[in-house]
């Protein structure tokens, strides 16, 4: 595992709904709020890209069940339940990534409807290191379209918590995302490779 100057890390929906007491409770999402810390300030303070993704819906959203859709409201702009967990640290820098805008798409992925993919190229940034919520959902999907995108995408797997808290739901969504070229590292595997990258950089 090595990181280079054009390494990001991309953090998924790590938003107060989707915490163990929220409406779209992810089983154990509380455990990657301070992991998710570090790595973020770990990234920053070597100069590395660090973008957070939200999930950012209108009241009116066609995921929600009022609307027909399969999911309590959840992640309403400018709501408490979509603010990032409390104990999130965020870099100064950090970019933040609004998707699920538009009230007739349930856009999971970070790059859905979003200007990521340009952001990411205009910047120079070739692999995403990504951690989140929740590892068969919006990460995964997020993993998939950015290998589409032609960018490599990290799974920081022991960062990420599924959505139904089986870990064999997880372990399938682990699987897809290695069938189609996404690469699988550890916090601390990341965490060493940011200590060699701030030796040679
Ligand atoms: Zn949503």
């Amino acid at each position: 595992m090595e990181l280079h100057a054009d390494s990001a890390l991309l953090l998924v929906d790590i938003q107060r709904d989707f915490l163990p007491t929220g409406p779209q409770a992810v089983p154990r999402g509380d455990e990657i709020v301070g992991p998710a810390s570090e790595l973020a300030a770990g990234f920053s303070s070597h100069g590395l890209g660090v973008v957070l993704a939200r999930d950012w819906h209108p009241a009116n959203h066609s995921s929600f069940r009022d609307q027909g859709g399969p999911y309590l409201p959840h992640c309403i702009q400018d709501t408490h339940g979509a603010e990032f967990a409390d104990d999130l640290e965020i870099p100064e820098d950090a970019w933040i990534i609004s998707k699920g805008v538009d009230p007739h798409e349930d856009a999971r992925s970070a790059f859905a409807g979003t200007d990521l993919a340009q952001r990411l190229r205009a910047d120079g940034i070739r692999t995403l290191f990504i951690a989140g919520l929740s590892t068969d959902r919006s990460v995964k999907q997020t993993v998939l379209d950015g290998l589409a995108e032609g960018f490599e995408m990290v799974l920081i797997a022991n960062a990420c918590r599924g959505s139904s808290g089986q870990a064999s739901t997880n372990a399938a969504a682990v699987e897809e995302m290695l069938r189609k070229g996404a690469r699988v590292a550890s916090t601390g595997a990341v965490q060493d490779a940011l200590d060699s990258y701030a030796a040679t950089a």
